[in-house]
C-alpha cells in the first residue's frame, strides 16, 4: 500500500477526519518508530512544514491517543512518546543508543496483589544495553 493510502486508512479507521497536519504528523510517526516525543516530531516536521505549529502537533497527538490510534508511554523524564502500536507491550530503553524497544507482554498474574484496585494504565519499562550497542 502507498503511504498516502496507508495514512488516510488508518485515519478514517479510527475515526479521525484527515487535515494536511494530520497527516503528516501520522506520515513521521510511521517513519520514526523510536517512539518519539511531540518535541521530537515538531522538531522534524518543521522543517518540511514550516506553518506547523508546536500546539498543533500537541492536539493532534491528543486526538490520536483519544481515538486509540497511537499508544504512549515515557522512558526518562516526564517526557510522552508516541508509539503506532497500540497492543498491549512493554518497553527496553538501551541507555547507550537510547534506542526503545516493544516486547510483548502478558503477565497479569503479578496484579494478584492489586486485588481490588483500578489499573488503567501499565507501563513495563526495562532498562540496559540494547544487541546493537553491545
Ligand atoms: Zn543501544
Ligand atoms: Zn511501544
Amino acid at each position: 500500500m502507498l503511504k498516502e493510502d496507508k495514512i488516510l486508512t488508518l485515519l478514517k479507521e479510527h475515526d479521525i477526519r484527515p487535515s494536511y497536519q494530520r497527516i503528516q504528523i501520522l506520515g513521521y510517526l510511521l517513519e520514526d518508530d523510536n517512539h518519539p516525543t511531540a518535541d521530537i516530531i515538531f522538531t522534524n516536521l518543521q522543517t518540511l512544514t514550516p506553518a506547523i505549529s508546536r500546539a498543533t502537533v500537541y492536539n493532534t497527538l491528543n486526538l490520536f491517543e483519544e481515538k486509540g490510534l497511537v499508544s504512549t508511554m515515557t522512558a526518562d523524564k516526564f517526557e510522552t512518546r508516541y508509539d503506532l502500536y497500540t497492543d498491549e507491550h512493554g518497553h527496553f530503553v538501551c541507555k547507550l543508543c537510547g534506542g526503545i524497544y516493544n516486547f510483548d507482554y502478558k503477565y497479569h498474574d503479578a496484579y494478584e496483589e492489586l486485588e481490588g484496585f483500578d489499573i488503567e494504565k501499565e507501563e513495563i519499562l526495562v532498562k540496559g544495553v540494547c544487541k546493537k550497542c553491545k
